[in-house]
C-alpha cells in the first residue's frame, strides 16, 4: 500500500526525492498511471448542480469547475511543490513573474510600503517601478544588513522581499535576522527561492510567510518550460493582514492567503500555467536533488578555478571563502548552487571571451541543463541603467555563468582555452 503523507511518522517518513518521485500516487493514483495525466480540458462538469455550486462556493475543497483556476494536473503539480517546501498549499503560475506580481497585486494596495532587496531579478526590480506608479511606496535596501531593512521599515510597511541568492550579484540577505524584524513589525516575508531551490534552502526555517519559485529554472530545470509557484509556509497569520478582501476572510484564516492569490492571482489576473507544462515540469522536479547536487559541485570546482586565474578580477560564488555573505552561505544552504558571477581583469576583452567560449551558450537564462553565459551590463541590467547597476554591484564587465550538467572538466579546459586567447 502507498505510504501518504498522513500516515507517516519520523520513522518512515522518506527524504526529498522519495517524495517527490512518490508525490503523484499519494494524491491518488489514476488507472495505476505512475506519472498524473495530463487534464486539457477546460470545462469540469458536475453529476449533480449542487456539486457545482459547492465548487464555485468554495466548501468542495479540491474541487474544478474552469482551468482558469486550475486543473487536476497543476494542482499535482502543486502538491510536489508543497511537499518539497513543506508548506501548508502552493499556487502555480504561468510563470514566475505571474507569480511575483500576484504576490504584489493582489495583496498590496495604494498608501502600503514594501520593502525590497536591492539586489533582486532585473524584471523584479521593473514591477518596483509599476508599484510606485499605483501608489504603493517601495524602498530598496542592501539587505546583506538586517539593521537595514530595520532602518526602513515604517507603520505602513507590509511586505519585506528577497532572493535567497541574488542573481546576478550571488548576494545573500541577513535570512534570519530578517524573518526575526518582518515576525515582531507583522510584516509578510517573502522569499524569491528561485535558485537555491528548495532543495538547497528552505524559506520557512527563516520564518518566511511566502516562498516564490520560478520553475522554468532549478525545479524545471530543461529550459522547456516557464513557470511559478507561490507557497505559503503556513507560519504568517494572515487574520492580522489588513489586506486580504472581506469574501476570503471565511474558514480558517491559515487558507485566507492563498484563497486571495488563486482567485485574483488566477481567476482575475488569468496568469495560469497550462497542464502541459505543468507536467514538463513536474517531470523536472523529479531530478532537481540530483541535478543541484551535480551543477553545484561544478560551480564551485569552476569558481574556485578561476579564482585563482591571473585574467579574472573575481568570483562571487557563495560557498567561495572570499565572498561577503560566505557565513551565511554555509550557515542556511547545502550547497552554493549554479549561479556564478566573474569579472576579468581587462573588461575589454570581456565580449570577445564570451565569444571564444565553444561550451557555454550565448543566452539569457537560468538553471538550464546546459551551461548558459551572459555579459551582464550590455544585456539583461542594459534598461537598468549605469546608477540601479551600480546600487547591484554590477560592474561593466561582470559576465554570468549558469552552469548546467556538462562534466566540469569540459568546461574547465574551455575556459582555459579561452581566457589564453585561444579558440
Ligand atoms: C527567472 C527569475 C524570475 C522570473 O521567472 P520567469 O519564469 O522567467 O518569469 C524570478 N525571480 C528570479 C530570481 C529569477 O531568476
Amino acid at each position: 500500500m502507498a505510504l501518504r503523507p498522513s500516515t507517516m511518522t519520523t520513522a518512515n517518513t522518506p527524504r526529498f526525492t522519495t517524495r517527490i518521485v512518490h508525490a503523484d500516487r499519494w494524491g491518488g493514483a489514476e488507472q495505476g498511471a505512475v506519472h498524473y495525466p495530463i487534464h486539457s480540458s477546460v470545462q469540469y462538469g458536475h453529476d449533480k448542480v449542487e456539486d457545482l455550486i459547492a465548487v464555485f462556493q468554495g466548501s468542495a475543497k479540491g474541487g474544478f469547475n474552469y482551468a482558469r483556476q486550475g486543473t487536476p494536473t497543476t494542482a499535482a503539480l502543486e502538491r510536489k511543490i508543497t511537499q518539497m517546501e513543506h508548506g501548508h498549499g502552493s499556487i502555480v503560475f504561468a510563470t514566475g513573474m505571474a507569480a511575483i506580481c500576484a504576490v504584489f497585486l493582489t495583496l498590496l494596495k495604494a498608501g502600503d510600503h514594501l520593502v525590497a532587496s536591492q539586489f533582486v531579478f532585473g524584471n523584479t526590480h521593473s514591477v518596483f517601478g509599476t508599484l510606485s506608479d499605483l501608489g504603493i511606496s517601495v524602498t530598496t535596501v542592501d539587505v546583506t544588513d538586517a539593521a537595514n531593512v530595520a532602518a526602513a521599515l515604517r507603520p505602513q510597511t507590509r511586505m519585506v522581499f528577497v532572493e535567497t541568492i541574488a542573481n546576478p550579484g550571488t548576494q545573500i540577505p541577513d535570512l534570519a535576522g530578517i524573518g526575526a524584524l518582518c515576525r515582531q513589525h507583522g510584516a509578510l516575508y517573502v522569499v524569491d527561492n528561485t535558485i537555491a531551490s528548495p532543495y538547497l534552502f528552505r524559506a520557512a526555517t527563516v520564518g518566511a510567510g511566502l516562498v516564490l519559485n520560478a520553475l522554468t529554472k532549478s525545479i524545471g530545470g530543461q529550459g522547456d518550460a516557464l513557470g511559478g509557484a507561490i507557497t505559503d509556509t503556513g507560519l504568517y497569520d494572515w487574520s492580522g493582514y489588513p489586506n486580504i478582501f472581506a469574501a476570503y476572510r471565511k474558514g480558517d484564516p491559515q487558507g485566507w492567503g492563498l484563497q486571495q492569490l488563486r482567485k485574483k492571482g488566477l481567476r482575475d489576473m488569468g496568469g495560469t500555467l497550462s497542464s502541459q507544462a505543468a507536467h514538463q515540469l513536474a517531470l523536472g522536479a523529479e531530478t532537481l536533488a540530483l541535478r543541484m547536487e551535480h551543477s553545484s559541485a561544478s560551480a564551485l570546482a569552476l569558481a574556485q578555478w578561476l579564482e585563482q586565474h591571473p585574467a579574472v578580477a573575481r568570483v562571487l560564488y557563495p560557498m567561495l571563502p572570499s565572498h561577503p555573505q560566505h557565513a551565511q552561505a554555509l550557515r542556511h544552504l547545502k550547497a552554493g548552487a549554479w549561479l556564478l558571477s566573474f569579472e576579468l581583469r581587462d573588461p575589454g576583452q570581456c565580449l570577445a571571451l564570451c565569444n571564444r567560449l565553444q561550451l557555454p551558450i550565448k543566452a539569457t537564462g537560468l538553471g538550464d541543463a546546459r551551461t548558459l553565459i551572459i555579459p551582464v551590463a550590455h544585456t539583461i541590467f542594459w534598461e537598468a541603467g549605469p546608477a540601479v547597476r551600480a546600487a547591484m554591484g554590477i560592474a561593466d564587465s561582470m559576465i554570468r555563468l549558469s552552469v548546467g550538467l556538462e562534466e566540469v572538466q569540459d568546461l574547465q579546459d574551455d575556459f582555459e582555452r579561452a581566457l589564453s586567447g585561444h579558440g
